[in-house]
């Protein structure tokens, strides 16, 4: 199997980026973010728990977002593979996804991570918001917020696998294709 973490800050360019792995390498993608909004749009539950922390810009319970992660591993038991996106965002999901795989002697083959600066994510996320329709993107105080959260809370994940030497750092600026051809590259390496 082949299981890529794409790692990055809001707006790094994940999403984008993920449809062109997809394509190519026939990967099951797995977005945390895409999940939570599901819930909401379904007004389920955990939904209306995730939405109120969202438009904070604060991350929701480790807890939370690790169960759906086990759902869809036990859902696509099949897959060539999967690519997580905005997933894991604490040291303590990124231990339970280790033990998830494990139990299906299954590992994370690598962590690919774009760099963006923090003034061209505020000005991509600002732009995004425009047309996202996301309440998370049109407020500058609240993406300052999950920036912050993202550098408190989210950064050590990659020092995370660079312990275990799966950590691959890209520049997320750039020509989208040159991205991907450079993300390619380190997932033909892993
Ligand atoms: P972005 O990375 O652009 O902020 P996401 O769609 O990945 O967008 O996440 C939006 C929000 O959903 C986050 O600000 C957070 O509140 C919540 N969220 C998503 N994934 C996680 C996660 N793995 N752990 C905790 N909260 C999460």
């Amino acid at each position: 199997m082949l299981n890529l973490i794409l790692f990055g800050p809001p707006g790094a360019g994940k999403g984008t980026q993920s449809e062109k792995i997809i394509a190519k390498y026939n990967l099951i993608h797995l977005s945390t973010g895409d999940l939570l909004r599901s819930e909401i749009q379904a007004g389920t539950e955990l939904g209306l728990q995730a939405k109120t922390l969202m438009d904070k810009g604060i991350l929701v319970p480790d807890e939370v977002v690790i169960g759906m992660i086990d759902n869809k591993l036990k859902e696509h038991r099949s897959a060539a593979g999967f690519i997580f996106d905005g997933f894991p965002r604490t040291v303590k999901q990124a231990e339970a996804l280790d033990n998830l795989l494990a139990s299906y002697n299954e590992g994370i083959s690598v962590m690919v991570a774009l760099s963006v600066d923090d003034d061209e994510l505020l000005a991509r996320l600002l732009n995004r918001g425009k047309t996202s329709g996301r309440p998370d993107d049109q407020n500058e105080e609240l993406i300052a917020k999950r920036i912050q959260e993202y550098n408190s809370k989210t950064k050590p994940v990659a020092d995370y696998y660079q312990e275990q030497g799966k950590f691959v750092a890209i520049n997320g600026i750039g020509e989208i294709d040159f991205i991907f051809e450079e993300i390619s590259n380190a997932i033909e390496a892993a």
